[in-house]
């Protein structure tokens, strides 16, 4: 039976190691997946690259207007096809996941989504929340916080000074910007000395 994955998890947590695992096994089975990435993700351009750099190329780069279950039906009519893996599904619009939803149910082929829960203001990503309500099987990847807590939430920091406020997306490792995966307690501990920083800033 083909089933819609949602494999979540924080920055760190492994899921392009994951994919990359994945699509090997297929491989070695002699089966076919595909990998397939939002365009907004501009890291490694057509490739997915995992934290250590190892890297596979995309079959397809996909913008807000394409529709992947049309995608996949052109893909099949001229190759095989067994799985479709999906990183940074945190950045697919809802009416990709319902299109996703099509090839498991009318092609019968499985779809395996990886990305991030929640962004940076603790707020679920489009993609994320669609995943959430349509995946079949929802599966954390676990990584852990500084303080050996298992981590969830992804901070963000400019230039090594951690930002609570800004645009959804801000590509880690692009314009100064970076992320660090924390526990609930650490991420709402930083929240508060920042706060009180700023506060005294503005009083003096
Ligand atoms: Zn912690």
């Amino acid at each position: 039976m083909a089933k819609l994955y949602f494999r979540y998890g924080a920055m760190g947590s492994g899921k392009t190691r994951d994919i990359m695992k994945v699509w090997y096994n297929y491989k070695e089975k002699e089966k076919v997946a595909v990998i397939i990435k939002p365009v907004k993700d501009k890291k490694g351009e057509n490739k997915i690259v995992s934290r250590d750099n190892n890297e596979l190329d995309t079959d397809y780069l996909i913008s807000s207007e394409d529709n992947l279950y049309l995608l996949i039906c052109k893909h099949i009519t001229e190759n095989n096809l067994d799985c479709v893996l999906i990183d940074e599904a945190q950045f697919l619009e809802r009416h990709h996941v319902e299109e996703l939803t099509e090839v498991v149910d009318k092609l019968g082929i499985t779809v395996m989504c990886y990305g991030l829960r929640a962004d940076f203001q603790d707020n679920l990503f489009p993609g994320s929340e669609a995943l959430f309500i349509y995946a079949d099987v929802l599966e954390e990847l676990k990584t852990i916080c500084k303080c050996g807590e298992g981590a969830t939430r992804n901070v963000r920091f400019e230039k090594g000074i951690p930002v609570f406020s800004g645009e959804q997306v801000a590509i880690d490792g692009i314009e100064g910007v970076s992320y660090e995966s924390m526990c609930r307690s650490c991420r709402k501990k930083l929240v508060k000395k920042y706060s009180m920083q700023n506060n005294k800033k503005e009083d003096a």
